[in-house]
């Protein structure tokens, strides 16, 4: 019978982080677990700063943006003696499993450390929805919607003063956060990573809306394709709208998580801790069909990523075919 676990968060902040921590610690309290939370990751493991969590901090935390634990990088965690000091500090203060909140990086310690002897089981945390064995991960529901609003924002005025804008987008390698954002704003042109378009197709594109006199245009590009000043100049000099760029940056990262993320959260979290229960570690908790699955790591990682082309290709062509 499990008596304490840990819970930490690791890798890039994500809000929901806290509704998933809530719902570790209320349902481990609801079996008579103890429950220490786990201060920036793997580095507050391998140097034991834990503290001992009671019910009554579930309920400080759940409308918080960012996780309340923190988080941070440790690199060197991928060596076998660096975990070891991991496990030693949770063997001293008799924590006997974790449940670890954060993206595939984390998971692979996870999975380490569970082949050490501790059950690890992981939760999808990120806001760019890149883990795929789930449909959504734990933050972009709320980063979709920060995204959303701010360009909804700079439609007001691009369409006020007959202007373009590019707006830059976070999601690492997926571009999930730019393809729902572009359906949900009607974006003109967009650019996720999978289905990168190149500098001269989107001038070429905004240009045929500036020959229609198409009040404002908007263009989303995920992170890492373009400068994304240099692009608007191009854009520019072809089309003759006057373009703006705008890098959505860190605000996506925050803010009070939706409905919809503290509700994966909570859920995936008590999840977890009902496999810990059950002996079992080397795991990882996803969303699939609107059912909660539990995956093992390993094969998890090496899952293929779902193929958003032929929406991209849709969208793209109702966009291509506007009536004046
Ligand atoms: P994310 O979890 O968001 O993908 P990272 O890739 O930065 O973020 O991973 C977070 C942390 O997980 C790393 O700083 C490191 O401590 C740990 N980690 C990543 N890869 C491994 C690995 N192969 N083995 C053990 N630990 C790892």
């Amino acid at each position: 019978m499990l008596k304490k676990i840990g819970v930490l968060t690791s890798g890039g902040d994500a809000p929901g982080m806290n509704n998933a921590i809530a719902g570790v610690v209320k349902s481990a309290h609801a079996k008579g677990i103890e429950v220490f939370g786990i201060k920036d990751g793997y580095k507050g493991l391998i140097n034991g700063w834990f503290t001992k969590l009671d019910s009554d901090f579930t309920l400080d935390i759940i409308s918080k943006g960012g996780t309340v634990l923190g988080s941070a990088r440790l690199p060197e965690f991928k060596e076998e003696s660096v975990r070891q000091k991991a496990v030693d500090q949770l063997r001293k203060h008799g924590i006997e499993a974790l449940v670890v909140i954060g993206g595939d990086g984390s998971y692979m310690g996870a999975q380490r450390l569970t082949e050490m002897g501790i059950n690890c089981v992981g939760l999808p945390g990120t806001i760019d929805n890149d883990i795929v064995s789930s449909d959504y991960t734990i933050g972009f529901d709320t980063a979709l919607n920060t995204v959303i609003e701010s360009v909804d924002k700079i439609r007001d005025t691009m369409t006020s003063h007959n202007r373009a804008a590019v707006v830059e987008v976070m999601g690492n390698r997926c571009g999930d956060l730019v393809t729902y954002a572009a359906i949900g704003t009607q974006a003109e042109v967009f650019s996720p990573s999978e289905s990168k378009l190149t500098e001269e197709e989107i001038c070429i594109q905004v240009k045929k809306l500036a020959d229609i006199n198409h009040r404002s245009v908007i263009i989303l590009i995920s992170e890492k394709q373009f400068d994304a000043k240099a692009l608007a100049k191009k854009i520019q000099e072809v089309s003759g709208y006057d373009t703006r760029a705008t890098i959505l940056g860190h605000t996506q990262r925050g803010g009070r998580p939706t409905g919809m993320d503290r509700y994966l959260a909570f859920t995936a979290a008590m999840f977890a801790v009902e496999k810990l229960i059950a002996g079992e570690g080397g795991l990882y908790i996803g969303i699939e069909n609107n059912q909660l699955v539990a995956r093992d790591i390993e094969s998890t990682l090496n899952m293929p990523k779902p193929d958003r082309t032929q929406i991209i290709n849709k969208i793209r062509i109702l966009n291509s075919k506007q009536i004046k």
